[in-house]
């Protein structure tokens, strides 16, 4: 089989380019040429020797996953659902914004984690996606937008928001974080690639030696009994773990404060009292909170929380000199909004299973 080249970050694609006898400067020329250029045809690399050329084309390929669907949302949200082989979907999705472009990349087919209120959690766990298949979506994405007429990629914020859990698929979610932020690559700053986690502490530990980015914390609830039925995850890395944590990565992150993220959940966690005490719980870490208007998808046992409670909720946390942010919705009709990925494909899959069975 060939080596697909998305596969390596940049200094595994020296090394490969070493084991084939070329000196490192190539896998440089060819880094520049897939993620500067965003080309795939060994062909067009025309400042690479013929017979080097001829070589690659023998034995390498440049493979982004393939796109089983694509939609566009009423306000200008992408969706794009890849195919991850066995029937397998994940979907990437692309924000359009006056200053930037955001994409919302998956990191694994389904998650293990099981989060009550999220749909991929719903689905279980498949498999974690391949180092090309998370850096693939950038790729895509940009390929299928084109260049802007300034001559940049629109992808200028990378969030790893979409389906799974980034740090339970460490080694390939850290080589594709390093190809979005290698010169010869995409070249973003760390401040403009997040790692979302809900949590799993030792992991932040090692991105933040590793590979420090922006940090952004499911967090959800303001205390360990709730968290643990929200975020079961909270049962083996407690509050108090994470917090100390938060703090140990801020020592080397590249921003000075993480985003908790926070879904509202009617009756279930936006409650006033419930503000002042996430207050309490996050009096040592430098943080700013974003409020999550909690997105339905099929059998979902919550709703929505009022607006005029998020509003109530926000100023509690104002008032005490957290900045807080409400999310706005977005792509929400074509089900690309947080918490929604791939829903409708598991439906699908059941509707396809139920006529399989009745035709039988
Ligand atoms: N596994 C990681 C990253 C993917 S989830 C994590 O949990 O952080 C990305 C974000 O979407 C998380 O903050 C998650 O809590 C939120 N989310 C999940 N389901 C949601 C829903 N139905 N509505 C709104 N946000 C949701
Ligand atoms: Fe997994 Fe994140 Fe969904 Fe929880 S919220 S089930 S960790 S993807």
């Amino acid at each position: 089989m060939k080596q697909n080249l998305l596969d390596f970050e940049p200094d595994a694609m020296t090394a490969w380019f070493a084991e084939h006898g070329e000196k490192p400067f190539r896998a440089k020329q060819v880094l520049r040429w897939i993620y500067k250029s965003g080309e795939s045809d060994f062909d067009a690399m025309s400042d690479l020797a013929k017979s080097l050329r001829e070589k690659l084309k023998q034995i390498a390929c440049v493979q982004a996953p393939t796109v089983m669907r694509e939609e566009t949302a009423s306000d200008g949200t992408r969706k794009w659902l890849l195919d991850v082989g066995t029937g397998n979907a994940v979907e990437t999705v692309y924000i359009p914004e006056e200053d930037r472009g955001t994409l919302c990349v998956s990191t694994q087919a389904g998650c293990a984690l099981d989060c009550a209120f999220c749909s991929t959690g719903k689905q279980g766990f498949n498999r974690n996606l391949s180092t090309a298949e998370i850096i693939g979506q950038v790729w895509w994405a940009n390929h299928q937008l084109g260049k802007n007429e300034d001559g940049n990629w629109p992808v200028t914020n990378v969030v790893l928001m979409g389906m799974g859990e980034p740090l339970l698929n460490f080694d390939s979610t850290v080589s594709a974080l390093r190809l979005m932020l290698d010169d010869n690559a995409y070249g973003l700053s760390r401040r403009r690639v997040t790692v979302s986690t809900s949590g799993v502490v030792p992991a932040m530990d090692k991105l933040r030696d590793e590979c420090p980015v922006a940090l952004a914390i499911s967090l959800h609830a303001p205390n360990d009994a709730l968290r643990n039925m929200l975020v079961p995850i909270n049962q083996k890395y407690p509050l108090r773990e994470l917090m100390a944590a938060c703090q140990r990565y801020l020592v080397k992150a590249p921003r000075d404060f993480v985003t908790f993220e926070y879904v509202m959940l009617a009756g279930v966690n936006d409650g006033v009292q419930q503000a002042r005490e996430l207050i309490d719980l996050v009096r040592d870490v430098p943080c700013k909170f974003n409020l999550i208007p909690f997105n339905p998808f099929p059998q979902a046992p919550y709703q929505r929380s009022e607006m005029e409670a998020v509003k109530r909720f926000r100023d509690v946390l104002m008032q005490a000199d957290i900045v807080t942010t409400i999310r706005k919705v977005r792509g929400d009709d074509i089900a690309a909004a947080c918490g929604q990925l791939a829903g409708q494909v598991l439906d699908k899959t059941k509707r396809t299973q139920r006529q399989v069975e009745a035709g039988r």
